[in-house]
């Protein structure tokens, strides 16, 4: 076991530090406020390399690997849940397309969402479900050389400015489960509404109506009927990804904390010299640390080319419920301070809850742990 970062992670880890705190931490306020997507820092993190770091570069990727991309994503989520939420978000088609396109897919497809001159997404929840896969109602139906797919996907982040989306769609056939890659200039895709949510603001989280839209057959990814393993190997990464949220999202209200209780009087000296304070930030760091190294381990599997549903879902529901409990303790200890709009920590806290939510119900992710225990 080696816990040191290489040189190449460093100087990484510094780039997305040096972009998160002069150019994301002062828009994140703003961000939650209106609910719109900051696409500029999306074109932004293109032009820095973030949007494709664990892809091969000859797919117009920085081919560095996913613990460089986990390493980038923390100190993007520490100034901004949204603007993390937004680079995790657009690896999942990139992670299908690498994992089960063909090499002219690969070609045609990943390079440019790795290269960051698209931005893309996924579709797989609907109003009836966003756990089973049975529920599944958009249909794809054999027209022609390809597809036409009809039905309506809920809460798909980037929705409104997306230029491609790996969709999932009952086969009009066999029932099975497929996966698209869909362009959103297609004739009959349409955001119907952009949703409120109370936390992950500015995520673009959309219900999206798909009306008759023609897919051709070279944008069908992997075989008909794959698309649920399709769905459950990219989406492990976006899970990886979650728990980074959290860890990201307590790390920044542990930091909140930590300063406030150094400048907060009361009875005569700071807060932070009262040792109820000091056994709170003692328990926040800690679970904190033990969520890091949980996503990071979870990386480096990932670097060794294998699977990570089993961990990926550990991880997930181990520092997002870290999330929700450490911002919980440091709103505390804000007192009434914390409870302001005016203070970022109760956008954290209200980032952290939804990652407890979002990409796998939590409970989703206990099935899974509890299912490999019992096998
Ligand atoms: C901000 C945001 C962004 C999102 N972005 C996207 C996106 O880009 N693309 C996309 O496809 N989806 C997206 N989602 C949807 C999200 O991933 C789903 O909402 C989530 O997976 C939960 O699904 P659900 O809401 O249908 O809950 P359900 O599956 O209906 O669960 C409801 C309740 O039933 C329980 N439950 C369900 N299944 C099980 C089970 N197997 N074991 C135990 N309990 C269970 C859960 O505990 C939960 O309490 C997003 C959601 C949000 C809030």
């Amino acid at each position: 076991m080696d816990f040191t970062l290489t040189e190449q992670e460093k100087m990484l880890q510094s780039l997305a530090r040096d972009f998160a705190q002069k150019e994301v931490a002062s828009r994140a306020a703003e961000i939650d406020r209106t609910n719109e997507v900051p696409l500029d820092l999306a074109q932004k993190m293109a032009e820095l390399g973030l949007r494709g770091l664990p892809y091969p570069a000859e797919y117009g990727g920085g081919g560095a690997g996913y613990l460089s991309f986990i390493l980038a994503l923390e100190q993007v989520c520490q100034a901004s849940v949204t603007v993390g939420a937004i680079m995790s978000v657009n690896t999942v088609p990139q992670e299908g397309i690498y994992r089960f396109g063909t090499e002219e897919q690969k070609k045609r497809l990943l390079t440019p969402l790795a290269s960051g001159k698209l931005l893309g997404g996924i579709g797989f929840t609907e109003p009836d479900t966003g756990s089973d896969p049975r529920l599944i109602k958009t249909v794809a139906r054999r027209s022609g050389d390809g597809y036409k797919i009809s039905g309506q996907k809920i809460f798909m982040s980037l929705a409104p400015v997306l230029d491609v989306v790996l969709l999932f769609a009952r086969d009009g056939d066999s029932e099975g489960i497929n996966a698209f890659i869909l362009e959103s200039k297609s004739k009959g895709y349409s955001v119907q509404e952009v949703l409120e949510t109370m936390g992950l603001r500015g995520m673009g989280a959309s219900i999206v109506n798909f009306d008759d839209i023609y897919v051709p057959q070279e944008n069908l990814i992997g075989k008909p009927g794959q698309g649920f393993e399709i769905l459950l190997d990219a989406i492990s990464v976006e899970r990886m990804s979650v728990a980074m949220q959290g860890a990201g999202a307590a790390q920044a209200a542990l930091d909140l904390a930590v300063d406030y209780a150094k400048q907060r009087v009361a009875q005569g000296k700071p807060i932070a010299k009262m040792q109820a304070i000091q056994q709170q930030l003692a328990e926040m760091a800690s679970r904190i640390e033990a969520a890091r190294w949980l996503v990071y381990r979870t990386a480096f599997i990932r670097d060794q080319g294998q699977s990570i549903q089993y961990e990926s879902s550990m991880a997930k529901l181990f520092a997002t419920q870290v999330a929700v409990d450490v911002t919980r303790m440091a709103m505390q200890i804000h007192g009434a301070f914390g409870v302001m709009k005016s203070l970022p920590i109760e956008r954290f806290y209200r980032d952290a809850k939804m990652t407890e939510i979002y990409v796998g119900i939590n409970e989703v992710h206990r099935s899974i742990v509890a299912n490999r225990l019992l096998k």
